[in-house]
């Protein structure tokens, strides 16, 4: 189990376990149709088991409070406040989660911040406050959570995303 600093983190910004795991669901269902939400729950639980991937998630959480907070130095609290769409350093901190599930991880987290579904959709169009890095890093878990299915499934056809 992850640390409950780490779920109190997630849920303090509104992101349950529980929404990551539907977006894995969705991922792996077509390749896996055994596939149950409890396994899928497990697997996010288990990425968040990692230090690296803890200390990605604190250190975007942070950022997205403090400029809440104005409290960033110019350029980066305008940018922040604006989601400036040529920023990339919210995918670029999220990618350090995925990567450490290979390219199957990869694949699903361009697809996921095309898409955009769930608590990613909600938390980019309709949760009030800055979510800059956390909508990247929820999508990262999932995808790393659905690569870490993907590879203990080595049976299925097909891995990709879309
Ligand atoms: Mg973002």
């Amino acid at each position: 189990m992850p640390p409950n600093w780490v779920k109190d983190a997630l849920a303090a910004r509104g992101v349950t376990l529980e929404s990551i795991a539907d977006i894995v669901l969705k991922l792996q269902k077509p390749y896996n149709d055994k596939l149950a939400h409890e396994d899928c729950l497990k697997s996010v639980e288990s990425v968040l088991e990692k230090r690296e991937v803890q200390y990605v998630l604190i250190t975007g959480i942070a950022l997205d409070l403090l400029a809440e907070k104005k409290q960033l130095p110019e350029p980066l609290q305008s940018i922040m406040e604006t989601d400036e769409p040529l920023y990339g350093v919210d995918e670029t901190l999220a990618m350090g989660i995925t990567h450490v599930y290979g390219m199957i991880g990869f694949t699903s987290f361009g697809y996921l911040d095309k898409v955009k579904p769930g608590i990613i959709h909600t938390l980019n169009y309709e949760s009030k406050g800055i979510h800059v890095f956390l909508d990247d890093l929820v999508a990262g878990l999932a995808a790393a959570a659905s690569a870490r299915i993907a590879h203990q499934n080595p049976d299925a056809r097909q891995y990709g995303s879309a």
